[in-house]
């Protein structure tokens, strides 16, 4: 569970901090630029996180904006589930909403300002001989012939690629800059493509589109942002981003700074693997409560309170690694600890008549709700003559140290008596015990005078007449090895998905004060985890989701 902490680990907080103490910047401004080409997942949460914190400390400004220039990939249903998902995370970006969509005139018009001081050229080479021309990270690349087109060339073929006039591919603008360069971002980069495309807000206004070097750093100086934080496979790039800023005489000089992505280990990140798992049916969907997407650990029972500690906690650090997942389960538990109310709830029900029980009786007893928070008070659970235990928690023929209900031995039931088994039902088949016979101790009441009673164990149980019957579905890791792309040669990633990661349980029983538990709304079974209630669950149906179990039962991945 090594991690940096967000102080140690923040240089990009230092950055920022140096920058107002000496005037190099007199306030802050951050952006988080997500493509509507999918929904969200925690490493966004990272990036979220990091520039809505590095801006509110300053009392700076943070802009939601979509960097949607590629009109096939991208659409509404993205656009309005990401907005949802920052605002889940609790972050509030105010009027300062933006689409890189909105600025395509002015993107247009910079390109024409190119184009003018002969910075950029309509190169007529098709996709692949300007590959061949780029040469490689040791050889240097090759001018293309239309290199040398006159500015009124190139302003005539510039203003037909936006009329339409040609197909796909037939033209692309390019940064006229170095074909030697040693970065190889460098070499006459493609600005804009021809894409007979309709976009999601602009329609069929366009039909050249610009290309993320070129919209990304002019989007940043138009909004005026200071620190522009991305991910250090952007590094590469950076050279790019300042000379498209600087040849636009864009007024503004936003700067850019890289920082690593976030990686788990037993899942992937990428939307594209993320994508392919829900369209090949491995996962249930983007809200999958296995995925990483938002929706996924929201849906988990996952808070934004444990995914922002986990956030500052892991801190920003400039060269990629990979923090173990169970470290972000440490933090929902340590927040559900906090505040899940208790609750019982029996996931493999084994019944248990208690002999001398009046038939009849029903007494309630008085529960707490959370011993971390005296103020959730407490609650009634009825008990009665046959109740629900876990089957885990009975032995016929215990092995050693089992303290737990055996024929002779005594456990307490929680916040009601000592139990003893005095004999069990088999099936007379399979010889599977399904009824354990018990008496109790009316002495032993808890909180009762004779209370104090020592046993070794104490178990939880339901009413069988008033529990109410629920679906559990308890999840594991997706992938059983840390790096889903540890696989033997020929195979990808997916031979290593989870055969087990989820297991579904029916016929568990709950106590009825769960009857109505409102969709979300996560509790601690007790001795068993925390679990949420499905947004599918109704008050007849209930389905429970594991949002982690009570313990880490998963050992550091490093240790042997
Ligand atoms: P992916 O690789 O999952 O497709 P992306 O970088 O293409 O992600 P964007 O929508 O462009 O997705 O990302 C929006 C912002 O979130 C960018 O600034 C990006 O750098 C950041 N981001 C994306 N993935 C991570 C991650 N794993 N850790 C930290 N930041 C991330
Ligand atoms: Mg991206």
């Amino acid at each position: 569970m090594a991690a940096d902490s967000s102080q140690a680990g923040n240089f990009i907080r230092e950055i920022v901090e140096h920058d107002l103490k000496t005037g190099k910047r007199d306030r802050v401004a951050t952006r988080f630029p997500p493509e509507p080409n999918g929904y969200l997942h925690i490493g966004h949460a990272k990036s979220i996180c990091l520039n809505f914190a590095i801006a509110q400390e300053h009392g700076g400004t943070t802009n939601l904006r979509f960097d949607d220039t590629n009109p096939t990939t991208e659409n509404l249903e993205y656009v309005e589930a990401i907005q949802a998902d920052v605002r889940w995370m609790g972050f509030d970006w105010g009027d300062r909403l933006f689409y890189a969509s909105d600025y395509f005139e002015r993107l247009y018009q910079y390109a024409v300002h190119l184009i003018r001081k002969g910075k950029t050229y309509v190169d007529s080479l098709s996709a692949e001989e300007i590959r061949q021309h780029r040469g490689t990270l040791t050889e240097p690349g090759k001018d293309s012939p239309y290199r040398t087109r006159s500015v009124e060339e190139n302003l005539d073929l510039f203003a037909r690629m936006r009329a339409a006039e040609f197909a796909d591919g037939a033209h692309v603008l390019r940064a006229k800059i170095d074909m030697a360069s040693p970065n190889v971002n460098m070499r006459d980069p493609t600005l804009y493509r021809i894409r007979h495309a309709v976009h999601h807000r602009t329609g069929s206004a366009w039909c050249i589109y610009p290309t993320y070097d070129f919209a990304h750093p002019l989007s940043d100086a138009i909004e005026d942002i200071t620190h522009s934080l991305c991910t250090l496979e952007f590094e590469d790039h950076r050279l790019l981003y300042d000379w498209v800023v600087a040849e636009s005489n864009a007024k503004a000089r936003p700067q850019q700074i890289e920082f690593a992505r976030l990686n788990l280990t037993h899942t992937v990140m990428s939307k594209r693997r993320l994508l392919e798992l829900v369209d090949k049916g491995h996962v249930a969907g983007w809200d999958d409560p296995r995925l990483p997407t938002l929706k996924g650990l929201r849906r988990r029972g996952y808070t934004p309170e444990a995914i922002r500690t986990f956030c500052d906690h892991i801190g920003v650090a400039k060269r990629d690694g990979v923090v173990e997942i169970g470290l972000l389960e440490h933090f929902i538990r340590e927040d559900l600890n906090r505040r899940a109310p208790r609750v019982m709830g029996v996931l493999r029900p084994l019944r248990v008549v208690i002999e001398n029980y009046p038939e009849g009786q029903v007494e309630e007893l008085e529960a707490i709700n959370n011993p971390e928070d005296a103020s959730a008070g407490t609650r009634k659970v009825p008990f009665s003559r046959v109740l629900y235990i876990e089957q885990d928690d009975f032995r016929e023929v215990p092995p050693k140290k089992f303290f737990r209900l055996t024929p002779g031995q005594e456990v307490r039931l929680r916040y009601a008596y000592i139990i003893q088994c005095v004999g069990v039902v088999k099936d007379e088949r399979t010889g599977e015990v399904t009824e354990v016979r018990c008496t109790y101790d009316p002495e032993t009441k808890s909180r009762g005078p004779q209370s104090g009673r020592k046993v070794k164990a104490t178990i939880h149980w339901v009413s069988a007449a008033h529990a109410v019957e629920a679906t559990v579905r308890l999840y594991d890791h997706l992938f059983l090895k840390p790096d889903p792309d540890d696989v033997p040669e020929g195979q990808d990633y997916t031979a290593n998905l989870n055969p087990h990661s989820l297991e579904r349980l029916t016929g568990c029983r709950v106590e009825p004060s769960l009857a109505g538990a409102p969709a979300l709304r996560g509790y601690q079974f007790e001795r068993q985890g925390y679990f949420c209630v499905d947004p599918d669950s109704s008050p007849g149906a209930l389905i429970f989701n594991r949002t982690v179990a009570l313990r880490d039962s998963y050992k550091s991945d490093k240790a042997p």
